[in-house]
């Protein structure tokens, strides 16, 4: 048995689909091939985790393999390497752990971090208002975060526990180490970084003080408004994230659409684009892409706590899945691609072949 052929076992056999009469072959080879042996190995590490993490995100995965075969199409193809393609599948395999290290997805249920039951009827009591009509603290980085209220036309801040609920018109604001998300009766959900404050001033507008943002905005009728000193940034359905500080604010869009309003003009901020808003004019704007991701690194404390299916945690795995299969089979062509993915058990190779 050659390593070509050990591999299909090993695949076949990830795929509870090794034949009772081929796995001693199969066992014999790994015993003299150091090179089988560490791609099993490598297998193994991958297959419980990412059976579990992966079985609904297949289709996903294949339309973020057609975006990296389509984007390879358009690349100088001068340039070819083979490598082994043990090789590629490993060191891929091990991009894509890196990722599951970081979502941790398997940890969810065990360290979410849920409203104590009883507290939600406390705090509705703080603010009596139907739950449509209200604003709930939905999720806390750490085990016991608060945040800080101001009640509208209150005079005193109050201590809001996970779960809680507030008002339209309500001021909230967050520890320097504490970092936290709202969700708004449209579904709406406002993550705050340490040091935010912002006033919910109604169900699609908020005023950003100061601190940092990461909104993923519901689609509605009414565009979502977020004010800062001198601006309003302007969503639609949408993600983005906007850093308010005393000379400048940051504003980077990672789906769909922003305007930015000032004084006298309007300018777009498109996905995939980092924006300088200086006294309500945008001074710089770049496109940044999937590195945008980068200035929202803050807001995985919170992510990771959603779980695999999530949609945003779905977005950000799908652009780790789309640059690793950028940097390793960026010297592959598609049909090789293609070829060497076949008949692959493991999500990536799936991913690669798709
Ligand atoms: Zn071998």
């Amino acid at each position: 048995m050659d390593c070509e052929q050990a591999q299909a076992l090993l695949q076949a056999h990830m795929d509870r689909e090794l034949l009772p009469d081929d796995r001693p072959r199969l066992d014999a080879h790994l015993r003299g091939c150091a090179t089988c042996r560490a791609a099993a190995a490598a297998y193994r590490l991958q297959d419980a985790d990412l059976r579990l993490a992966f079985q609904s995100r297949r289709q996903a995965s294949a339309a973020v393999a057609d975006r990296v075969i389509a984007q390879l199409r358009g690349r100088d193809r001068t340039i070819r390497r083979r490598l082994p393609w043990t090789l590629m599948v490993m060191s891929a395999a091990a991009g894509f752990l890196l990722a599951f290290v970081v979502f941790r997805p398997w940890q969810k249920s065990a360290d979410l971090v849920r409203p104590e039951p009883g507290r939600q009827d406390d705090q509705a009591a703080l603010t009596p208002l139907e739950k449509a009509e209200s604003v709930v603290f939905a999720l806390a980085a750490e085990s016991g975060q608060t945040c800080e209220v101001l009640a509208p036309n209150g005079s005193v801040w109050q201590t809001l526990q996970l779960g809680g609920k507030i008002a339209f018109g309500t001021r909230v604001r967050t520890a320097p180490s504490s970092r936290c998300e709202f969700q708004t009766p449209d579904g709406s959900e406002i993550r705050l970084n340490g040091g935010t404050e912002v006033l919910f001033a109604d169900r699609r507008r908020l005023e950003l003080a100061r601190g940092q943002i990461l909104a993923r905005v519901e689609e509605a009728a009414a565009p979502f408004r977020v004010s800062i000193p001198n601006a309003t940034i302007t969503a639609l359905g949408t993600e983005f994230d906007l850093l308010c500080q005393s000379a400048e604010s940051v504003l980077s869009v990672l789906e769909g659409a922003t305007r930015v309003e000032g004084k006298e003009r309007w300018q777009t901020v498109q996905s995939g684009e980092k924006a300088k808003i200086v006294n309500g004019v945008v001074t710089h704007k770049e496109q940044l892409g999937r590195k945008l991701d980068q200035a929202t690194d803050w807001a995985l404390d919170l992510l990771k706590l959603k779980g695999p299916n999530n949609k945003e945690v779905t977005r950000r795995v799908n652009d780790i899945l789309a640059s690793i299969g950028e940097t390793k089979t960026g010297s592959f062509n598609e049909a090789e691609i293609r070829k060497l993915g076949y008949s692959c058990t493991t999500p990536l190779t799936r991913y690669v072949q798709s």
